[in-house]
């Protein structure tokens, strides 16, 4: 408790404010009815860095920062001018250059008669503040920049489910403005216009609540385009004040556009490798391999499901299962040796995007022109294969004819010889009378005569076989071989044969009178050519591969193996002790190659038997021996 007088007490608290306005940490200063200064305090003259006399009169205005002057003199001025009190944050300047912001007030001060006496101010240093708030500024300033303008959508609903945030990003992809969307309660179906769609993909969101990652959604762009987002929403963990959600999408159109594109060219270089694939594949004739070449087209096609195809060569068509002639067509021909001799056609089924050509894409239009391009070479390879075959063929029949017709003049010139030397004896035994000798010649000439007349007659008849073969029917060659075996079965009884015959033969498809009488020959051959007792022959067939190789097989005298391909040659004959003319294994011979199969034997030397083997263009599956 403070005693004394009240004059003292007024001393003590006037010293105390002395003390209190001198150690304030707020700077104070005291200002007459114009604003002229008369007193400042430490703190003061500290943030101004002028001396208290410095500050005097006007002098306290020069210490406020150059740039702030006129704001807080027409600020002092407004402030005077309506009787309110001065507020305003402005900068100190030191005369060293040290910049200190402040926050000032000043109120007016009246005296009793409640005239304006002058002004008392403070101010407070607030330079921490200022600049750490300018700090922030500059900081959420990058920040926003930043959300604006990267290259990455950003979306935001409110708590009404209304967009609140649409960035730079979403206007530049979508084409709609922010003033557009933002606060629109239809932005939803703008931006996604089919019912159907929008309702699929709310749907997709209200499973996924605030927690999904690429969630793919074709956006509808402004101009109408579609554009594909793949967007995130991780708002369950990212939760922002004043948003219900939130999050970010990235245009993935032209990377899913080069995907699909890829995609296409993939399956069209798929289409041109099978197609090679299938063109090497052996044995595959030319319409067999048109039906699988038609059978690759749709699957390389945009649309497969809705694509159908037909090659037409040569007045045959081969299709696809599903095919049908729409309006929708893409076609390119088949040009074979410089001729157009087919096509090959495509069809939609269904109407389609139209694209460079109708509904086709123009690297459809390459595709096609380069399986026309492929299957006509296909075409032409087969058809000189088919023309140096045919070609061989003449020449090998040129050969045969050439040898023919040598072993005819060779084999004809003996009787005639003898004929003529006969003759020419038969002049000289009549001249001299010998009419037994001549008897003897003329029986000689006439047994020439006949001999050159069966040659002759066998080589007609082997000239003719190949015309002799009648139109093939389906022959039971079982019934063959028993019926041949029938009519030898005396000579089989006198020489001791058995014969062993498989159970059952696949039936072939031939001439059945040609076929008989090749089994005759080498049935009647074996038995023929047999050697010492126990003797027997065998009568089957076996598998080769792919190929029925039927055989008649004998344990006889056999064949030296250089004689293999002699014996099959007209008048050609190894063993002289059997009678015979050497014509039935040429005949033989070419039965089976004019039935479309080969005639060979195979023997270990003479006395070890021999095996005639044959095999036959058609032999019609399913029984085994
Ligand atoms: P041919 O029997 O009238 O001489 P082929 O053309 O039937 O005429 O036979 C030609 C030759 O092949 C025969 O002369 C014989 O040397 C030989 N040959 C044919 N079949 C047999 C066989 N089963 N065993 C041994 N040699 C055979």
């Amino acid at each position: 408790m403070i005693s004394g007088s009240a004059q003292e007490h007024t001393e003590i608290a006037l010293s105390w404010y002395a003390e209190l306005m001198e150690n304030s940490p707020i700077g104070i200063f005291f200002t007459d009815a114009d604003g002229n200064c008369f007193q400042v305090n430490k703190t003061w003259c500290e943030i101004a860095g002028i001396s208290p006399e410095q500050a005097k009169g006007r002098g306290w205005v020069d210490a406020i920062h150059h740039d702030d002057h006129e704001r807080v003199e027409t600020l002092w001025y407004e402030s005077a001018k309506n009787n309110q009190p001065f507020h305003a944050e402005y900068r100190f300047c030191t005369p060293q250059g040290k910049i200190t912001w402040v926050v000032g007030h000043a109120t007016a001060k009246l005296n009793k008669d409640r005239n304006l006496e002058g002004y008392i101010g403070t101010i407070s240093d607030i330079d921490k503040f200022k600049k750490t708030a300018v700090e922030l500024e500059k900081s959420s300033a990058r920040i926003r920049t930043i959300i604006a303008h990267m290259p990455v959508m950003l979306f935001a609903f409110d708590h009404h489910g209304l967009l609140c945030n649409w960035n730079h990003e979403a206007v530049r992809i979508s084409g709609y403005a922010a003033s557009e969307l933002i606060g629109n309660p239809k932005a939803m179906t703008l931006l996604c216009p089919d019912p159907h769609y929008r309702r699929m993909m709310q749907d997709a969101y209200k499973q996924l609540g605030d927690d999904y990652r690429n969630l793919e959604w074709q956006l509808t762009a402004k101009d109408g385009s579609i554009k594909t987002i793949l967007f995130s929403n991780i708002a369950k963990y990212y939760p922002i004040d004043g948003w219900a959600n939130w999050g970010v999408g990235v245009d993935v159109t032209l990377s899913r556009r080069t995907e699909h594109n890829l995609r296409e060219r993939v399956k069209e270089l798929n289409c041109l490798y099978k197609l090679s694939i299938l063109s090497n594949q052996p044995n595959l004739d030319l319409e067999s391999f048109l039906q699988e070449a038609v059978e690759l087209l749709p699957e390389s096609w945009q649309y497969p499901e809705a694509t159908s195809a037909r090659i037409i060569y040569e007045g045959k068509i081969l299709r696809t299962e599903s095919f049908a002639v729409s309006p929708w067509k893409l076609a390119s021909d088949i040009i074979v040796r410089g001729e157009k001799t087919g096509a090959i056609e495509i069809y939609y089924s269904e109407e389609r995007p139209s694209a460079s050509e109708g509904p086709f894409l123009i690297e459809e239009r390459l595709l096609l022109d380069e399986v026309s391009l492929q299957i006509s070479r296909i075409i032409s390879q087969e058809l000189d294969k088919r023309d140096l075959a045919l070609f061989e063929e003449v020449n090998a029949k040129a050969d045969q004819l050439e040898n023919f017709s040598h072993t005819i003049s060779h084999d004809l010139k003996t009787p005639l010889t003898a004929i003529g030397g006969y003759a020419e004896f038969l002049g000289k035994q009549l001249q001299q009378g010998k009419l037994d000798q001549a008897q003897l010649c003329t029986d000689q000439i006439v047994e020439n005569t006949r001999r050159m007349e069966r040659r002759l007659d066998e080589i007609l008849r082997l000239a003719k076989i190949g015309r002799l073969i009648e139109p093939s029917e389906e022959v039971d060659l079982q019934s063959i071989i028993e019926e041949t075996l029938q009519m030898v079965a005396r000579k089989l009884d006198d020489a001791h044969i058995e014969v062993e015959v498989a159970k059952s033969f696949p039936k072939v498809v031939g001439d059945s009178i040609r076929l008989q009488e090749v089994i005759e020959n080498l049935v009647e051959n074996a038995i023929r050519y047999i050697g010492e007792e126990p003797n027997k022959i065998i009568i089957s067939y076996h598998m080769q591969g792919p190929e029925t190789v039927f055989y008649v097989k004998d344990n006889g005298i056999g064949i030296d193996p250089q004689d293999f391909s002699r014996i099959f040659e007209l008048f050609k004959r190894k063993v002289k002790t059997v009678d015979g003319e050497g014509v039935g294994l040429a005949i033989t011979k070419s039965i089976i190659e004019a039935h479309g199969g080969r005639l060979w034997v195979e023997s270990k030397g003479e006395g070890t038997g021999s095996c005639f083997f044959f095999t036959l263009g058609q032999v019609i599956e399913g029984q085994t021996g």
